[in-house]
């Protein structure tokens, strides 16, 4: 469930923001927000969004002022931290809080050390830090640079204490996106959605129609509100089958796993009295995906 306007902080709920033209012209598929999702979810976030968004001041803006409505624990941004001028993520974002835009010293000493590094391997580059390279060092004035080992742009961490809500802009390049992730993120991480963890049991039945365990599935989500149970129709190549899976994400994992077995058991239960066969149960309990 969402949360409405003006209501608590949503525990563990995280939103993503995947911003540039590009994404959204297919010259380049979002595989950010995927990876994000899978990895948070690993985790026991609760992902409830993940918009792309056009490289657009308005647009990203506005799109950062609802989502902190809305109170999520953390809101995950990747792309235009960049130097070119359709780089607006940090300038929306300053804007979404009411802050200015200034020059951070320690971001400005990170773009700086970056370019000297590059000018001294690279015979093309100088080290010279023109107004494209500073650009990169403009943070709305209380975010937090983090340091980005293998770009230019850093990325910024802000809270926003009026929502609880910690904002992380990461680097739209996948490589460096997952890099900062699995370093200077997991602190943030850790306190923003815990340390818990993710179980998914999947059930692959003998036959189709998903209309007939429709009721099952209902009666045992209703027991288990914190399963999430889902049935997918699915073409094997012995036919048509039926997979339900059952998942849940949260802080306590022997808990979950509980939660998940009780589910499961019941609902093999049912569908076995109903005459199908549960061919195969494979547990996956993902933690991390590193
Ligand atoms: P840069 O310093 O490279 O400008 P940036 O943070 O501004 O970094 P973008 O310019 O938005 O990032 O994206 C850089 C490249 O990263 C894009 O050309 C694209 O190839 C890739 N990229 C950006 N966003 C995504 C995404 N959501 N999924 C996959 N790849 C992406
Ligand atoms: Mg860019």
């Amino acid at each position: 469930m969402d949360n409405e306007v003006g209501s608590d902080i949503c525990e563990r709920c995280v939103e993503i923001f995947a911003i540039g033209n590009e994404l959204l012209v297919g010259q380049v598929q979002d595989t950010n927000s995927y990876w994000l999702i899978r990895s948070l979810t690993a985790l026991g976030a609760r992902v409830r969004r993940a918009v792309i968004l056009r490289d657009e001041y308005d647009e990203i803006a506005d799109a950062l002022t609802s989502a902190l409505q809305r109170r999520p624990r953390l809101i995950l941004t990747t792309g235009g931290l960049g130097p070119t001028d359709d780089d607006l993520t940090m300038r929306a974002l300053a804007r979404a809080l009411g802050l200015d835009l200034v020059e951070d010293p320690l971001a400005l000493e990170m773009v700086r050390k970056r370019y000297e590094n590059l000018a001294r391997t690279r015979t093309n580059i100088t080290a010279e830090l023109n107004t494209a390279r500073r650009k990169m060092a403009l943070l709305p004035r209380t975010g937090t640079p983090i340091v980005n080992p293998n770009g230019a742009a850093p990325g910024v961490v802000l809270e926003v204490n009026s929502s609880d809500t910690t904002i992380v802009s990461l680097p739209g390049v996948p490589a460096e996106m997952k890099d900062i992730f699995g370093t200077s993120l997991q602190p943030i991480l850790a306190r923003t959605i815990g340390s818990g963890g993710y179980v998914e049991h999947t059930l692959v039945l003998d036959r189709g129609d998903e209309s007939r365990i429709a009721t099952s599935l209902q009666e045992v989500q209703a027991t288990y509100p914190a399963v999430y149970i889902k049935s997918r129709g699915q073409l094997l190549e012995d036919g048509a089958h039926l997979t339900v899976v059952l998942s849940a994400g949260g802080n306590n994992l022997s808990v979950l796993r509980d939660d998940i077995t009780k589910a499961e058991g019941e609902l093999v239960t049912n569908l076995q009295s109903m005459g199908y066969g549960v061919k195969r149960i494979v547990e996956n309990q993902a933690t991390s995906l590193h």
